[in-house]
């Protein structure tokens, strides 16, 4: 299973087919425009919204009934057209990276069993408390009782309510998840992050048809050349 922060993780990106390639996704304009979409992230190219344009924003959602989901927040910044080619300062792009070295260890630390430590958690607090939410009565989403529910919705914009909302979901995997379902991909050439949501806890490769096919064509070859 994928979340926003393994998702963020996996910006990093590695050839799992061993040619050695990598590709860091944090310098790729449709990297920013896939994570907006996929995880209904604020735009990035619009620093906070000004009061009345907020409000206006909000009206004009309700009035459309367009349901803002999980983290949404289209409701509360105009949506500006952030173009693939569009990155980043580079100077957020570098503190992004700091970040996303800090999470991994992070992540390396949970799937091991151990606990974050005070340091861990100072770090995640000071990320999240610079990208603040606001709390809304949300339309539910299907299956709900009242037909309503209490989300969050970010406050801001930029890199730094980005990192917030990516270090949110990190902290609610930390506190609710179970850090030892925190897996990287078993074949060294992907290390590729997820949280293994199989029942029997066995999900050793990112993906079958990928990963854990090579590992069994590699497998195959080795205990052929064994045999010969
Ligand atoms: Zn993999």
């Amino acid at each position: 299973m994928e979340l926003l922060w393994s998702d963020f993780l996996n910006s990093e990106w590695r050839d799992w087919r061993g040619s050695g390639q990598t590709e860091d996704r944090l310098d790729s304009g449709e990297w920013y425009v896939y994570m907006t979409k996929r995880w209904d992230l604020p735009p990035l190219g619009v620093e906070r919204a000004s009061k009345g344009a907020e409000s206006a924003g909000a009206e004009k959602r309700e009035s459309a009934s367009d349901l803002p989901s999980e983290t949404g927040t289209g409701s509360v910044i105009e949506a500006a057209a952030w173009a693939p080619r569009e990155l980043p300062a580079s100077a957020e792009r570098d503190a992004m990276r700091a970040f996303r070295q800090r999470l991994l260890r992070m992540a390396q630390t949970l799937s091991e069993g151990r606990e974050l430590t005070e340091a861990d958690i100072t770090a995640l607090n000071a990320v999240m408390s610079a990208g603040p939410v606001t709390r809304r009565l949300l339309p539910a989403e299907a299956g709900g009782r009242s037909g309503l529910r209490l989300g969050h919705v970010p406050a801001g914009g930029g890199t730094a309510q980005w990192m917030a909302e990516v270090a949110a979901s990190f902290a609610a995997t930390a506190a609710i998840g179970d850090g030892t379902r925190v897996h990287f991909c078993d074949n060294a050439d992907c290390r590729w992050v997820y949280y293994d949501d199989t029942r029997s806890r066995t999900k050793r490769y990112c993906e079958d048809r990928t990963c854990g096919n090579l590992m069994k064509v590699r497998r195959f070859r080795a205990r052929q050349k064994l045999e010969r």
